[in-house]
């Protein structure tokens, strides 16, 4: 069983009662679609259990969802051809963190010089493009 956390969105996500763009699932991870991305092909790579951060998680599993970023990064590469892809993960709120179970950032980069800044904010993604970049990584997992 995972440890989980009823007021928790990635829980819920997890939990399927609240949808997602998923891209993947396996016994102890999932990773979907952020839905204020940063970036086209913005993603995460979550672990099922409920651990806020990097202190608090097994390294076993985090092995697994480090596995995961890898598999989600793949599909990116090849559905997206970006300049680079970076992961992030935050740990705190001095960090960043606003969600407060572990999860990596999955960000293609679009150009050498985009400037991307590490507390990058959320704005609110077009569902539609979204969805479209979904469908297209997912033919690619
Ligand atoms: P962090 O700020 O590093 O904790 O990252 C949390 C991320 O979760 C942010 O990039 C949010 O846009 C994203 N997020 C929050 N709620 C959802 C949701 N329901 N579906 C997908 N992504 C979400
Ligand atoms: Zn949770």
């Amino acid at each position: 069983m995972h440890p989980t956390d009823a007021n928790c969105v990635f829980c819920k996500i997890v939990a399927g009662q609240i949808p997602s763009f998923r891209l993947y699932e396996d016994d102890d991870t999932i990773a979907f679609m952020d839905i204020n991305p940063v970036n086209d092909g913005h993603a995460l790579a979550v672990v099922k259990g409920h651990y806020p951060n990097l202190h608090a998680i097994p390294a076993d599993v985090l092995g697994k969802v480090a596995a995961t970023a890898q598999r989600i990064a793949r599909a990116q590469q090849a559905a997206l051809n970006p300049s680079g892809i970076n992961l992030l993960q935050a740990n705190g709120p001095g960090a960043g963190q606003t969600v407060f179970h572990l999860h990596f950032h999955v960000l293609p980069r679009t150009a050498q010089d985009d400037d991307l800044k590490v507390n990058w904010g959320h704005n609110p993604g077009d569902m539609a493009r979204i969805k479209q970049i979904h469908e297209k990584l997912l033919k690619a997992m």
